[in-house]
């Protein structure tokens, strides 16, 4: 158990369905990266039930944020979804990834490309103010299949801007494109083809992707993310990790079994 803290739940949020957010008490020798998971879980029959979860937060906030699935029958989030304010969430100290901003080159434009949860972590990204100081736009995609679920989109529309310490830069370079696959709105499609398509570039005003000048993070569906990593790989974009900084990164928003 060394590793694991026992920290308080502050605020539960059900967003659908299917998704809430758990705001939990923070350690201060809990540290992390932006973009980093970490293993969080509840006791289940005397041992720890944990799974991995991107931060929301970010790494220089008091409290500890996640956004959860809850996956019918899921071992862990069937019995997370019921949590309330005042009850313990295991942690697990040790936090890691690869969507972090020493694993990219330097370059002009940082794209975040999300589907469903794989958000989470971008949203600790787009609260980072070193990450405006290193690109001169940073553009947040985010795919899902239906519009109830672009969860924090009032977060990002409204409240980054206003941010008192980088506000007013999130406003003139923090682009946000939402985009839905199974109901009307303004975008609509599978971030794949709008990539393919070249239509998210042009909804946007963007050039294609260049490796001398862009630079992406990927987080969602193991399928999607393979398929822009190859897609990526064929425009002559590098795998960055912690082996070396490279023009993409990639974490799958969950494993599949
Ligand atoms: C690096 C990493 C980071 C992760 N970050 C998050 C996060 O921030 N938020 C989060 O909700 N989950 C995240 N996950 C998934 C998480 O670890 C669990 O799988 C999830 O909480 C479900 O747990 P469970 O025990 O209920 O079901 P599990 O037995 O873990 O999963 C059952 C099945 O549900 C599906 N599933 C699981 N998680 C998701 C998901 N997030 N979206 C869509 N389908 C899913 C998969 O098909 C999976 O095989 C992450 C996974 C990895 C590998």
């Amino acid at each position: 158990m060394s590793n694991l803290l026992e920290k308080t739940v502050i605020d539960v949020h059900h967003w659908t369905e299917s998704l809430f957010t758990l705001k939990l008490t923070r350690d201060p020798g809990f540290r992390f990266e932006n973009g980093q998971f970490a293993m969080i879980g509840l006791m289940v029959d005397g041992r720890p039930l944990m799974r991995a979860y991107s931060m929301v937060s970010a790494n220089y906030e008091d409290h500890l944020e996640f956004l959860s699935i809850k996956v019918p029958g899921g071992p862990l989030t069937s019995r997370l979804q019921h949590v309330q304010p005042g009850d313990t969430i295991l942690v697990n100290k040790k936090t890691t990834g690869t969507l972090v901003l020493p694993n990219l080159l330097p370059g002009r434009r940082l794209w975040l490309l999300a589907t469903g949860t794989g958000l989470a972590p971008f949203l600790a990204i787009v609260k980072d103010p070193e990450v405006y100081d290193r690109f001169d736009q940073v553009v947040l995609v985010h795919g899902c299949r239906h519009v109830r679920d672009l969860v924090y989109e009032d977060f990002i529309r409204d409240h980054l801007p206003a941010n008192e310490f980088f506000g007013e830069q999130a406003r003139h370079k923090l682009v946000y494109y939402p985009t839905v696959t199974r109901e009307d709105f303004r975008n609509q499609g599978r971030i794949t083809e709008l990539v393919r398509s070249g239509k998210l570039f042009a909804d946007l005003g963007l050039p294609h992707f260049t490796p001398e000048d862009d630079r992406v993070m990927i987080c969602g569906n193991p399928h999607m993310m393979d398929e822009l990593a190859l897609y990526l790989d064929d425009l002559g974009f590098d795998q960055g990790s912690h082996a070396g900084a490279g023009h993409y990164v990639i974490e799958k928003a969950f494993a599949e079994k």
